[in-house]
């Protein structure tokens, strides 16, 4: 069975198209990952599917019931943990996701051992009593992830779980995404981090400017760009560099120039490191560092945006 079906789904602003007739197809089992830049329209996408937002045009189908804006039924499957972490903050952890567990139509003894596994599942048990208003960062975004998860949805759809955390509970909250899978929760993960999708993700559609660009396995993902080779140079006085050459550089396909780090794709087979540090060498800019990385996602990304993930 489908998880997620969508067909053709478009949501305008006025003028701008914030998700452009994306088509996807997110099996049970999965975890999905939905990655791309700010304003790609994941989290437009994501309040969508979960009924928060009415779509311009499109289908949806949540284990193959269509969600409409007069039957919104089907959002019963799913437990939304949203970007904007919203909780009280006077409450305490356990009131948080008690309150969370109720709205979702639990009552009782079952209410309370839910909530108690959510707590478990998160790390948060021994901090029940704590106040949220008296949580970190990291902690928060756990508790909202207890309240998205208390009612054991059959979908959990997680948007950027793990922005402005620290690396702890940034592990801590990949590693509860993996056993809320092998569980059999079927997880859609959206992210601007690729190295997040890259270890967790069995699935991934990479958005950019409301559109599906490519979609598929990491392995398939990497496979566009399996005929390039990505060169990292560490310089400090890059407002000399002129972009234009080193593109002209035979085999460069894209240069991309950060604060102080130029990143050059070139055709895996062309021999042109020569080349490359001759054009620093002449220009008398000083390379601090120089070698080869992994194509990644990244490299994905920016061969077909010609632009980076994270600005
Ligand atoms: P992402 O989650 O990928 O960062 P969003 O889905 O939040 O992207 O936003 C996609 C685009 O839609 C952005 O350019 C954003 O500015 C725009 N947008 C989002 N909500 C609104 C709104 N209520 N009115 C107008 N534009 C919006
Ligand atoms: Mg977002």
């Amino acid at each position: 069975m489908k998880a997620i079906e969508i067909q053709n789904l478009t949501k305008r602003y006025k003028d701008f198209l914030a998700v452009d007739n994306i088509s996807l197809s997110i099996e049970e089992g999965e975890i999905y990952g939905l990655l791309g830049p700010n304003g790609a329209g994941k989290s437009t996408t994501i309040n969508i599917i979960c009924g928060i937002l009415n779509s311009s045009y499109g289908e949806i189908k949540i284990l193959g019931e269509t969600l409409s804006i007069k039957d919104k039924s089907a959002r019963k499957y799913l437990g939304l943990v949203p970007q904007q972490v919203a909780l009280y903050n006077e409450y305490s952890a356990y009131e948080n996701v008690k309150f969370f567990g109720s709205l979702y139509g639990l009552k009782g003894n079952e209410l309370e051992e839910c909530v108690k596994k959510a707590l478990e599942f998160t790390g948060l048990l021994d901090m029940k009593d704590k106040r949220a208003s008296d949580f970190s960062g990291g902690m928060l975004r756990r508790l909202n992830i207890a309240c998205g998860i208390v009612h054991n949805p059959k979908i959990v759809i997680m948007d950027e779980p793990t922005v402005g955390i620290d690396p702890q509970s940034r592990n801590h909250i990949l590693q509860s995404v993996k056993k809320l899978n092998e569980k059999g929760t079927t997880v859609i993960y959206t992210t601007h981090y690729m190295e997040e999708v890259e270890e967790i993700c069995s699935k991934i559609a990479i958005m950019d400017n409301g559109k599906v660009i490519v979609e598929g396995s990491k392995e398939e993902l990497k496979s566009i760009v399996s005929d390039k080779k990505s060169l990292i140079l560490r310089i400090d006085n890059f407002e000399t560099i002129d972009e234009k050459e080193i593109k002209n550089i035979k085999g460069v396909t894209d240069v991309i120039i950060d604060e102080n780090e130029i990143t050059i794709n070139t055709e895996k087979e062309i021999n042109n490191l020569d080349k490359i540090i001759n054009y620093f060498t002449t220009n008398k800019i000083e390379i601090r560092d120089i070698g080869y990385e992994d194509i990644n996602l990244e490299t994905v990304f920016l061969s077909l945006t010609g632009r980076r993930l994270r600005e």
